[in-house]
């Protein structure tokens, strides 16, 4: 199956992951399995679903979050109903899920009777990876958190943020603190390991509970 056919199932249908060891805490390798990602989207747009990386999100962060999936719920569907109307005479689906297939069994229509350019063909098609990619950083957001300590390079502690003020230096992970990396918003400067943070003196202990 060609990649981009792989988006579109991933999008339409229940899919499943395999998760390596060290992502398990060395219980070895877990199939883990997943809604079609447009109804994980469909679940993000409504406040306060469950949202298993957002567990850290304090609401300002979780709403903006559901704004992010609702903006791209709107853009997804407003792009597949556009192209729809474009490659075909028919009715859209009315569902977004059937759309989709829809537009992907119309693209394949079109690149097998050569009426549609290859330029066309291959930036429409790479809409549904992209696709996948941007709701899975809506619905797997990492978890942060702030560092309670001036940033080691730059010293500086607080940075302005929109009307307040945030910690500099914040730690980012997606499962585990062990697997966690850190970053200064001031002077961009990034440690990837626990190792590099304990060597500036950074220990995930000081960090605090909360969105950073
Ligand atoms: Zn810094």
């Amino acid at each position: 199956m060609s990649d981009w056919l792989h988006a579109v199932e991933k999008l339409t249908r229940p899919w499943s992951d395999v998760l390596s060891p060290w992502e398990t805490d060395g219980n070895g390798y877990v199939t883990v399995d997943y809604q079609p990602l447009l109804t994980m989207l469909d679940d993000a747009c409504r406040a306060n679903t469950g949202n298993r990386g957002g567990s850290g999100a304090d609401p300002a962060e979780r709403s903006l979050l559901d704004l992010q999936a609702f903006t791209l719920r709107e853009h997804i569907d407003g792009t597949v109903r556009a192209w729809i109307s474009h490659l075909s005479k028919g009715r859209a689906e009315k569902e977004l899920i059937p759309a989709v297939g829809q537009l992907a069994g119309l693209l394949q229509a079109h690149h097998a009777a050569r009426s549609i350019t290859d330029s066309d063909y291959e930036r429409l098609t790479a809409f549904f990876d992209r696709w996948c990619g941007r709701i899975w950083e809506i619905v797997d957001p990492p978890n942060m958190r702030k560092v309670q300590k001036p940033c080691p390079r730059c010293s500086v502690e607080w940075m302005p943020v929109d009307d307040t003020y945030k910690r500099a230096v914040w730690i980012e992970y997606r499962d585990k603190l062990a697997d966690a990396t850190a970053a200064c918003r001031s002077c961009g400067a990034a440690w990837t390991s626990l190792v590099a943070m304990r060597e500036i003196g950074i220990d995930v202990s000081d960090v605090e509970q909360g969105a950073a």
